[in-house]
This record gives structure tokens, sequence and C-alpha cells, in this order.
């Protein structure tokens, strides 16, 4: 049932036929459309946002207000100083961001973390943009892909199938997927080398780097076995009410293969033919995990065919019984969700736009980033993006330096695209920072050498914006 019913549409404030053509029109009021109208209605812009709810409900949200939390009531950490989305935190603040100002104002006691009090947040989110002059409130849903004026698509990960649809048959149904299938990702120097090596499958690929693409761990027959027992024994999450399997043809979760049979994991991702251990090349493995390079920097890595819905504790747990993974870092545990997102590596250029209708940016979840905080990001440089453009003067993306600028570069081209997950930020998608030690041991310093730098340098950025 819905709790808010807020007024039906808010007419705007100008004379609609007047300068239609640079009207910013925004699909989906949540989290990432929110923060991009408040950017680009702050930059002088005309905004409408037209919002499917309370008309057209999701099975997630449960009222009519904009920029509605769906679970959790946490931003994460808040620690700008030694976490990646922290520095995603100051960052937005430092841009005037209203989703930051108004959890900051609802904030609720949740030691690091930034934990809000979810009704009030969007309560006040609502109230702000309606206030706004520059902004009016559509309730209706968008069924098409428009062919002209300015468009920013923020439907989230739960955009209304019609919608849908017509975004498929722009881009493709490769290019779409309704399901995220998300494999654990390491960090790279994580990764005990001393027991795993590089090589692809039978050597396979034209120069050396191919050739030894892919990470090894290896398994032997003892080994194995206790990693299937765990992986039965984990616990698992449920779907959420309203969440259909139907993923479950394209990409088995590695305990459901595991159900299936023992040997069915050494058959299939684990198979270990075609590998040689190069650190005992006369023993054969029994079973061999892989992981595949996950940005081109070459820091990230993800376990290939591990999609789990195995609980985030569990996950942990029995990945670190993966020899060479036994004190692994992940910058991102497994999971499998209905989630609606576009290969934005193939689809979207450095400014968000869709390449083949550059009238039409897409911003939030749905471009392949993964949270509240990420996707209010990406609202917000769509936002001032779009409104830059519509000033004569478009932006240049922030620099990868920053973690605005390393999620944007990942999710237009740092990522591979045959393998596009959602991904939340995390230190994996910076580029290093030369001559600091690597390892645990050199966290804290290495940690804070980043946020540094991207504060500086996302001062900088913004400075250029004014
Ligand atoms: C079940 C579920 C639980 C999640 N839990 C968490 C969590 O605990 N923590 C976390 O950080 N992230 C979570 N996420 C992930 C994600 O970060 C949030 O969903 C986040 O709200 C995404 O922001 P967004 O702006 O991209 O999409 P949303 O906030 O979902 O906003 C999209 C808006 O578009 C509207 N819309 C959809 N289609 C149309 C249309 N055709 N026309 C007009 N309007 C339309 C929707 O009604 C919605 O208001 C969860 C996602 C789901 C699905």
């Amino acid at each position: 049932m819905l709790s808010h019913h807020p007024p039906l549409r808010r007419a705007p404030a100008w004379p609609i036929w007047q300068d239609m053509s640079e009207t910013l029109h925004i699909v989906g009021g949540g989290m990432a459309g929110s923060e991009a109208a408040w950017q680009a209605a702050n930059a002088g812009v005309r905004v409408v946002i037209h919002e499917m709810r309370p008309k057209v409900e999701t099975f997630a949200h449960r009222t009519g207000n904009l920029a509605e939390m769906v679970c959790s009531n946490s931003f994460r950490s808040d620690d700008s100083e030694q976490n990646a989305v922290g520095l995603l935190h100051w960052e937005m603040r430092a841009a005037n961001g209203l989703i930051m100002a108004t959890a900051d104002a609802h904030r609720l006691p949740a030691g690091g973390a930034l934990a809000v009090d979810r009704d009030p947040f969007s309560e006040a989110v609502t109230a702000r943009l309606m206030a706004h002059p520059n902004i009016s409130v559509s309730y209706e849903e968008v069924t098409e892909l428009p062919d002209q004026g300015h468009w920013i698509i923020a439907t989230g990960p739960l955009t209304s199938s019609a919608l849908g649809q017509a975004i498929q048959a722009e881009t493709g149904a490769d290019a779409l997927a309704f399901f995220d299938a998300i494999a654990p990702i390491v960090y790279a120097e994580s990764v005990n080398m001393d027991v795993a090596w590089m090589q692809s499958r039978y050597d396979k690929g034209e120069t050396e780097e191919e050739r030894t693409a892919y990470l090894n761990c290896p398994m032997d027959k003892p080994q194995y076995e206790a990693f299937i027992d765990a992986l039965l024994a984990a616990d698992k999450t449920e779907f959420h009410e309203g969440e259909t399997a139907g993923y479950f043809d394209g990409c088995l979760p590695i305990e459901v293969m595991a159900e299936r049979g023992r040997e069915t994991l050494r058959h299939g991702p684990m198979k270990p033919v075609g590998l040689t251990n190069a650190h005992k090349p006369e023993e054969k493995a029994y079973a061999v995990v892989q992981l595949r390079r996950d940005n081109a920097l070459g820091t990230l890595f993800n376990i290939v065919g591990f999609q789990t819905k195995m609980k985030y504790g569990a996950q942990t747990d029995v990945f670190r019984m993966i020899p060479g993974l036994e004190n692994a870092s992940f910058a991102r545990l497994g999971g499998i969700h209905r989630n609606t997102f576009i290969n934005s590596p193939t689809l979207l250029d450095g400014n968000m736009r869709l390449k083949s209708r550059p009238n039409i940016r897409f911003a939030g979840q749905i471009t392949g980033v993964e949270g509240y905080v990420e996707s209010a990001a990406m609202g917000l440089l769509a936002g001032r993006m779009a409104a830059a453009e519509l000033a004569g003067q478009p932006l240049t993306p922030p620099p990868g330096t920053t973690a605005m600028g390393a999620l944007i570069t990942h999710i237009t081209g740092g990522a591979e695209a045959k393998t596009f997950q959602p991904m939340n930020v995390n230190f994996g998608l910076f580029p290093p920072v030369d001559g600091l030690r690597g390892g645990r041991r050199g966290r804290k310093d290495r940690y804070k050498a980043y946020t540094d730098r991207a504060k500086e340098e996302w001062q900088a950025w913004l400075a250029t914006t004014d």
C-alpha cells in the first residue's frame, strides 16, 4: 500500500509552450532523478520530473515520495579518508548535493555509517524539489524513448516493463539486463601469488597479455570436497516478493550447481583442464577456480561463474577457503537481484549520453552503478552535464582520480563490456598513487593518499564548472 500521496501534478511555474526545447525532462524521481533535477534546476534549467508512482507501483517502493529508500536505511560508511563511499559523500556535499544535505539533516546514530530516517528524508527531498521554482513534477509513467528534447532516464533497477521494452528495442536484447548476476570481485593485490598463477586456458591468445589473462587458484580433492560441503551448508538469501526466478536458465548460482551434483562445478566453472600450475607443474589440480580481469587498470578480478545467492558473511567464509584467496579482500560480493541496467560501456559516451540518441542521458542504477549513493552520484553528474550542454558549454567529465570520476570512467569505458555487472564505488576503481607500499600494511596510507588526491582534484574540477 502507498502511504504518502503527493498531489498528482504540480503545474510548471513557467508557460509550458515557451522554451520547450530548453526544458530538461527527467524520467524517474528516485535517488538519481531527484539529484539530477536539483543540480540542473540550480544551474537555471527548467526541469520536469516524470515519476510513475503512486499511479504505477513497484514491488519494493511503499510510498509516492521522491527519493524513497527501498530497503536498508544506510548510506554506508561516512569516512571520507579511508572509505570510497565516504569519499563519494564528501564529493557530493562539496557539490551542493540535495540527497546528501537531506540525509545529513535526517541522520540517525549509527557509528561511522550514515543511517537515515527514511520517511522524513524522502518527504523532505520531495518538498524541496516541489518548492523549487524551476522544477515541476508530473506523475505519469513514460513508456517510450523520446525522439526530441533533452532527457535523462533515471528509472532505476525497477524500470517499468513498457519502458524497459522500449529501451531494449533501442539497445538490442544483449545490452539490457533485467537481472544482475554478480560474481564476487577481488582486489588483485590481495591474491596470494605464491599459490595462484596467471594463465589462460590452453594458453589461448595472440599476445602474452591474453595468454596470461586469468588468475588461477588450484584445489586438490579434499579441498574441493570441503568447498562443496561449505557451499551446500551456507546461508542463502531469498528472493524479494515480486521478484521472479527467471534468471535461472542463463546463470545458475554456484550453490544451485553444487546442489545438482557434487561434480557439477568441476565440470563447469571449476574445470581444471588446459591449465598447468606454475608453482607445481607436475601436480594436476582436481579443480581450478579462475578469476578474470574486471577493469582496465587490472586492480580488480571477478571469480568466473561464481554468481551466488549466499549471504554476505557466508560468502567471505566460503570464498576464503579457495587456495590463493585465504586473505582475499572483496571489492564487492556476489548476488542475484531483479535489476534493470544497460551495458553502459558500449552504449554511453563519456557524457552519459546514449550514443545512438544523444538527446537522451542515462543516470543512476540503470547505468550499472549499484547503491543509493552511487545512483545519486551519477544523477548529480548527469544533471550538471545536461545543464552545461543546454548552456552551450559541455562539461569535461571529472578525472578518474575522484570518486565521481572513477565511477563514471568505469561505467563508460573502464569496465569490461562483455562481463559488465553493476558496481559499487571502491578503491579498486582508482588509478594507483605512485610510490606507496602495497598489501595490507600499506593500506591505510594508500587510502588516505587516494582520498587526499580525490578531494583536491574534485574541488579543482568543480571550480572549472562554475
Ligand atoms: C529491492 C531492492 C533493494 C535495494 N536495497 C538497497 C539497499 O539496501 N541499499 C542500497 O544502497 N541500494 C539498494 N538497492 C539498489 C539501488 O541503489 C536503489 O534501488 C536506488 O534507489 C537506485 O536509485 P535510482 O535513482 O537509480 O532508482 P530508484 O531510486 O528506484 O528511482 C527510480 C524511479 O523511477 C520510477 N520509474 C520507473 N519506471 C518509470 C517509468 N517508466 N516512468 C516514470 N517513472 C518510472 C520509479 O518509480 C522510481 O521512483 C536496492 C534495489 C532494489 C531493487
